[in-house]
C-alpha cells in the first residue's frame, strides 16, 4: 500500500476541521506558522517571579537550545501584564511592569512561535464579592474554596467567567500583544458544577437535573458527559474565533479535550499534557499519548509537554527529576513523531541540575532537525483504541480493570518490536484503515452495527483482525449484544455465559493431526505442550472449521498439593480462532489474554501474542530489529529519507520510574523495506554520528546497529 495514502487521511482530517468549524472565512488570508516549531519552552510564572526573575537568562536559554516555539504565563488567576479587564488579578509584585511583555519581544525577536498561557481555573474574593455565580458550586449547594489554595475559589468552568470573563482576557491579551495563539489549563472543570448557570443550562439541555452521582452507566450522567462536550466545544469556537478576530493565524488550543475526534477534526496543532511518569507506568506510555492522537489528527503537529520535576501525586512542582528519566521519556516522544516542549515552573531556579539536559536534547533535536520533520509513519499494523467503550463498557466482575487489555496488548507489540500505530473506532473508514494490513481490537467491547460493518468491508478488501474477548459484544452505548456483532467474522457465536476469574487453568498446545506439524502461532513454544491460560474466558460455539492448535484445559485444584493434578488432561474447546478469509486472516481469542498479559506478564502469552498477529499480518514486517533488550522500534519517512528510531527501555525501572541511569544494549541487526524506486545513499546513526555499512537484498537493507544507549535514530537518505 502507498505510504501517501496516510498523507490523505492527514489532508481530509484537515478538510473537516474546515467544514466541522465555522470559521472557515478567515481560514484563508494566513501563513499558517504551525508547522514550523520544533521544539517548544514553556515558562509557567509564580505570582511573585515579577521583579525577582531574570527574563534575559531565559530569553537566553531558549535561545541557546533552539527553541523556537514558547509559552509563556500571561493571565487568567494572576495576570503578568497590567491588564485592565475588570477583577482579572494584577500579581501582586507587577509594580508597573509587564514582564509578559518584555519576554513577548524578547522571542518575537528571536522568530519564535509565541503562545500565551491562561490558567482559568481558580479566582479570588474579589470575584466571590462581586460574582458569586461565577464560581463552582458542589454537591451540597458550597461555592467550592479552591482544594490547594484556600485564598482563592474554584471557578464555573461551563458558565459566564469562562465565556464572559475569560473571553475577555483573551481578547486583551490578543489585541495587545498579537501572539500565535493561547493555550488554557485547567478551562475544562473539575468535576460536576451545580451552581445556578449549569443547573438551568443542563435542564434546557436534557430536561433533566444535573446528575448526584458518578456513576457512567446512569442515564443523567450520560447525557451530562454529551452536554459538557457540547459545552466545552462551544467555548473552544467562541475563544478560538475571539483569537482569530486580533489575528487570523492565531488559534485558541485547549490543554485537552474529552473527544479525541472532535481534537483532531479541529485542531490545527495540539499538545499532550501527559508531563511524565508517576506509579506503575512503562516509559513507552509518553508515545501512546502521541499515536492516540495521531490516529485522530494524522500528520498534523503534536507537541509533547514534559516535566523536569517530579509528577507524583505529591506534586512536588519546584523539583527536577533524573537526567536519564528526562531523557528515555522525551525519546519515547520524539520516536513517536511528538515535538519537545519542555515546562518548568517559576521563573526563579532552585536546582539547576536540569538545565544542561534539556540543553543536551534540544542540540541534538536542532541538529537532527531534517530527519524528524516525519511525512508518514511506516507501520503496518494498529491497534484500535475506543473511547466509547472506555466510557460506556463495563461494571461487571470480568469488566474491572478492562483498560489492561489494551495496556497488555500495548506492551507485547512493544516487546515485539513492531512497528505500529493506533485507530480511533469512530475513525474506521477506509482512508483512516487503508494503510494497515491488520488491525488489532484488544476487548473493544462497544461497537455499532456501523463500525462492524466497516471491520467486515476491510477485511473483505483484505485486511486482517486480531480480536480478544468480548469485542463486539456490545453496542456503541455499552448495551449487550445477543451475540458478537462481529460474529461472522470471528465465525463462532457467544453461548451467553463466562468461566472466571480462573484458576490454575492451561491451554493445550499441540500438533496439526493433518500435517504433523507445529501451527505458526505455536512458534517458539513447540516444545511447552501446554501453558497457562488467562483469568476469563467466554463459551463461544465455533460456526465453522477452525484448526485446533490451542485448546483448553480446564481448572482443577490448587491445593492441597496432593490433589494438584488435571482432572482433564484436554478438551476439544478451542482457545484460539484462526481462520483465513480471502486474502485477509481473522484470529478471535476467546480469553482475556491481553488483560492478562498486563496483570501477570507471562512470557508465554507475550510469545503467543506475536505469534498471533505474525501469522494475521501475513507479510513481513517494514522493519525488522533483531538483538538483546527491549526497545520501541518506530519507522517514518522523510521527504528524502526514512529512519528507524531505536528506543532502548532496558533498564531495571522500566515499569516503574525514575530510572536512575542508563544500560547500552548490544548490537541490533536491522532489516528495513524500503520504497519502490528509491536508492538508499547512505546509512548513518544519528545520536552516535556514524556511517553504517549496508547490504542490499533486493527491496530490503540490512545494516547493525552496535549499541543503543538511550535512543538510536538510523537515518537512511534516499535517492528517487
Ligand atoms: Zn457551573
Amino acid at each position: 500500500m502507498d505510504r501517501r495514502e496516510f498523507l490523505k487521511v492527514s489532508a481530509a482530517a484537515g478538510a473537516y476541521a474546515i467544514l466541522a468549524s465555522p470559521w472557515e472565512a478567515s481560514a484563508q488570508d494566513q501563513e499558517p506558522w504551525f508547522d514550523r516549531p520544533m521544539r517548544w519552552a514553556q515558562l509557567v510564572l509564580v505570582e511573585n517571579d515579577p521583579g525577582r526573575f531574570d527574563p534575559d537568562f531565559w530569553l537566553d536559554y531558549f535561545q541557546r537550545v533552539h527553541a523556537d516555539g514558547v509559552c509563556l504565563s500571561a493571565g487568567g488567576v494572576v495576570a503578568y501584564y497590567p491588564t485592565e479587564v475588570p477583577l482579572h488579578h494584577r500579581s501582586n509584585w507587577l509594580g508597573d511592569s509587564d514582564p509578559f511583555g518584555y519576554l513577548v519581544q524578547g522571542c518575537r525577536k528571536m522568530g519564535m512561535a509565541i503562545i500565551a498561557r491562561t490558567d482559568p481555573h481558580a479566582a479570588w474574593e474579589n470575584v466571590h464579592r462581586e460574582h458569586p455565580d461565577w464560581l463552582a458550586v458542589d454537591a451540597q449547594g458550597q461555592k467550592r474554596r479552591h482544594w490547594s489554595n484556600p485564598e482563592l475559589w474554584v471557578t464555573c468552568a461551563l458558565g459566564p467567567y469562562n465565556f464572559e470573563f475569560m473571553t475577555g482576557v483573551h481578547q486583551e491579551i490578543m489585541e495587545r500583544y498579537q501572539v500565535d495563539g493561547i493555550f488554557s489549563n485547567r478551562w475544562a472543570g473539575h468535576g460536576i458544577c451545580y451552581c445556578e448557570h449549569c443547573v438551568a443550562n443542563f435542564r434546557a439541555f436534557s430536561g433533566m437535573e444535573l446528575p448526584r452521582t458518578n456513576d457512567r452507566h446512569a442515564a443523567a450522567y450520560q447525557k451530562y458527559y454529551q452536554w459538557e462536550t457540547a459545552r466545552l466545544k462551544e467555548l473552544w469556537f467562541l475563544w478560538d474565533r475571539t483569537i482569530r478576530q486580533a489575528k487570523p493565524t492565531s488559534r485558541f488550543i485547549p490543554n485537552g479535550f474529552p473527544d479525541h475526534v472532535v481534537t483532531g477534526a479541529l485542531s490545527d496543532i495540539f499538545f499532550t499534557d501527559h508531563q511524565a511518569r508517576s506509579g506503575v507506568i512503562p516509559p513507552w506510555s509518553n508515545g501512546k499519548r502521541a499515536k492516540e492522537l495521531r490516529a485522530t489528527m494524522g500528520m498534523k503537529p503534536l507537541g509533547g509537554i514534559f516535566s523536569i520535576g517530579l509528577e507524583e501525586r505529591y506534586r512536588w512542582k519546584d523539583s527536577v527529576q533524573s537526567e536519564a528519566e528526562v531523557r528515555v521519556w522525551v525519546a519515547e516522544g520524539t520516536a513517536n513523531n511528538m515535538r519537545p516542549w519542555f515546562v518548568k515552573f517559576s521563573g526563579t531556579l532552585y536546582d539547576r541540575r536540569w538545565l544542561h539536559v534539556v540543553d543536551d536534547i534540544y542540540q541534538w533535536h536542532y541538529r537532527a532537525e531534517p530527519y524528524l520533520r516525519n511525512v508518514a509513519p511506516l507501520a503496518r499494523v494498529a491497534m484500535v483504541y475506543s473511547e466509547q467503550t472506555d466510557r460506556y463498557y463495563g461494571g461487571q466482575r470480568w469488566q474491572e480493570q478492562s483498560r489492561g487489555h489494551a495496556l497488555g496488548m500495548y506492551h507485547a507489540l512493544i516487546e515485539s518490536r513492531i512497528p505500529f500505530e493506533m485507530v480511533n473506532d469512530r475513525l474506521l473508514d477506509a482512508e483512516h484503515i487503508s494503510p494497515f494490513r491488520l488491525l488489532i481490537l484488544p476487548n473493544i467491547a462497544a461497537l455499532s452495527d456501523g463500525q462492524c460493518e466497516q471491520l467486515r468491508q476491510y477485511v473483505r478488501s483484505g485486511g486482517s483482525l486480531v480480536a480478544t474477548f468480548e469485542t463486539s459484544l456490545y453496542d456503541e452505548r455499552g448495551e449487550p449484544r445477543k451475540d458478537f456483532g462481529l460474529g461472522d467474522l470471528f465465525g463462532v457465536s457467544f453461548e451467553g455465559s463466562l468461566d472466571g476469574p480462573m484458576r490454575n487453568s492451561y491451554l493445550r498446545l499441540r500438533k496439526d493431526p493433518g500435517t504433523g506439524g507445529f501451527h505458526p502461532v505455536l512458534k517458539s513454544l513447540e516444545d511447552a505442550g501446554r501453558i497457562v491460560n488467562g483469568i476469563w474466558r467466554l463459551h463461544v460455539q465455533p460456526q465453522a472449521e477452525f484448526p485446533s492448535p490451542v485448546t483448553l484445559i480446564p481448572t482443577y485444584p490448587d491445593l492441597p498439593m496432593e490433589h494438584v493434578y488435571p482432572r482433564q488432561d484436554d478438551t476439544d474447546i478451542r482457545e484460539l480462532y484462526l481462520r483465513e478469509t480471502g486474502a485477509g486472516r481473522v484470529a478471535y481469542i476467546p480469553w482475556d489474554i491481553d488483560r492478562t498479559f498486563w496483570e501477570i506478564m507471562a512470557v508465554d502469552h507475550g510469545r503467543m501474542l506475536r505469534n498471533v498477529i505474525d501469522w494475521a499480518a501475513h507479510e513481513d514486517p517494514p522493519v525488522q530489529v533483531t538483538g538483546p533488550g527491549v526497545l520501541d522500534v518506530t519507522a517514518w519517512r522523510q521527504k528524502n529519507s526514512m529512519t528507524v528510531h531505536l528506543v532502548n527501555l532496558t533498564n531495571p525501572m522500566m515499569m516503574k520510574g525514575p530510572f536512575r541511569e542508563l544500560f547500552p544494549v548490544g548490537e541490533q541487526k536491522v532489516r528495513v523495506c524500503i520504497p519502490r524506486g528509491s536508492t538508499v545513499t547512505k546509512v548513518h546513526c544519528l545520536v552516535a554520528g556514524t556511517t553504517l555499512d549496508h547490504r542490499l537484498d533486493g527491496q530490503w537493507i540490512d545494516f547493525t546497529v552496535p549499541s543503543v544507549l538511550d535512543h538510536e535514530v538510523v537515518a537512511l537518505d534516499l535517492t528517487t
